[in-house]
C-alpha cells in the first residue's frame, strides 16, 4: 500500500533522508525506529503529502505523489489516517466534537445521526464512550493519546501513520496503547506506520520494523531478526539493548 524507492530531502545544508526504500503490505504494521532528528517525522509527512520530497518514488495507495493532482491528493488524504505526535486535540472543543470534527468537515457525506453513532462507537472502541463531554484538559496523557486515535479511526482509514503513539506514557499506559494500536488493525483491517523509540511497542504492535541510520533504512526485519545476535552494533548501541 506504501511504496518508497529513492527518497531523498533536505533542508538547506542539512540532508536528512538519504535514499530511503519502504514497502509496506496490506494489513501490516511497520514500526520505525531512529534517533531524534534522523528525519521519520519528515519522512511520515512526505507520506502524506504535507512535504514535498526533492528526490525518489513515493507511491501510496497506488498514486504516484510526484504526478498527482490536488483533487486525487484531497481524496488520498481521507484515506490516510495521521495521529499526530502530541495528540493535536482541540483544547476549546470536548471530546465528542473533537472526534465529530474531522467528520464534519471532511467527509460531509453523512447525517449528524450517523457521525454521531461513529463517533460513539469508536469512543467505545478505545474505552473513552463515558469522557465524551470531558474537555480535553481533563484527561490524562493516555487518554488524550487514545482520543487521539479515536479521531483518526473514525475516518475509516485504509492506513494509519502513528507518530510516537506511546510517548510520555508510563508502562502500563504504554501496553494499553499497544493493545488499542493491534485491536484497531484488526478490528478496522488497516496497516500503519508506527514510529517509536519504545522497544516494546515496535516488538508488540508491528510485524516488520525499520531502523532508519544516517538518512535510510540500515535494517528492515521482523524484530528478533533485527535485534537478534549479529545485529547491527549501531544499533544495539543506540538502544542499549540486552540479549
Ligand atoms: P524525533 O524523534 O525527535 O521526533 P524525527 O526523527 O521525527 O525526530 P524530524 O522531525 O523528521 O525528526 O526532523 C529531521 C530533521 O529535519 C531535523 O533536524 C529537523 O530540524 C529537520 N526539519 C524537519 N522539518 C523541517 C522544516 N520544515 N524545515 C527545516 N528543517 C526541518
Ligand atoms: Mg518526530
Amino acid at each position: 500500500v506504501i511504496y518508497i524507492k529513492d527518497l531523498f530531502k533536505s533542508f538547506g545544508t542539512l540532508d536528512v533522508l538519504k535514499g530511503v526504500e519502504l514497502n509496506l503490505e496490506p494489513k501490516e504494521n511497520l514500526a520505525v525506529l531512529g534517533k531524534s532528528g534522523s528525519g521519520k517525522s519528515v519522512l511520515i509527512k512526505i507520506i502524506a503529502g504535507l512535504i514535498s520530497p526533492d528526490k525518489g518514488h513515493v507511491e501510496v495507495l497506488g498514486k504516484n505523489l510526484e504526478h498527482i493532482s490536488k483533487k486525487e491528493l484531497e481524496q488520498l488524504r481521507l484515506k490516510l489516517g495521521f495521529c499526530f505526535q502530541n495528540s493535536a486535540l482541540y483544547d476549546s472543543m470536548t471530546i465528542n466534537e473533537n472526534i465529530l470534527f474531522p467528520l464534519k468537515y471532511a467527509l460531509k457525506t453523512d447525517t449528524p445521526a450517523e457521525m454521531q453513532k461513529k463517533a460513539d462507537q469508536v469512543l467505545e472502541a478505545v474505552g473513552l464512550l463515558r469522557s465524551k463531554n470531558q474537555m480535553p484538559s481533563e484527561l490524562s496523557g493516555g487518554q488524550k493519546k487514545r482520543i487521539g486515535i479515536a479521531r483518526t479511526v473514525v475516518m475509516n482509514p485504509e492506513i494509519i501513520l502513528y507518530d510516537e503513539p506511546t510517548s510520555g506514557l508510563d508502562p502500563i499506559t504504554c501496553v494499553e496503547v499497544n493493545e488499542l494500536i493491534l485491536r484497531i488493525k484488526h478490528e478496522y483491517d488497516t496497516s500503519a506506520i508506527i514510529i517509536t523509540h519504545d522497544l516494546t511497542c515496535a516488538k508488540h504492535t508491528s510485524d516488520r520494523i525499520s531502523v532508519l541510520l544516517d538518512g535510510y533504512f540500515k535494517k528492515t526485519g521482523k524484530f528478533d531478526e533485527v535485534f537478534n545476535e549479529e545485529a547491527n552494533n549501531e544499533i544495539k548501541e543506540f538502544y542499549n539493548y540486552n540479549f
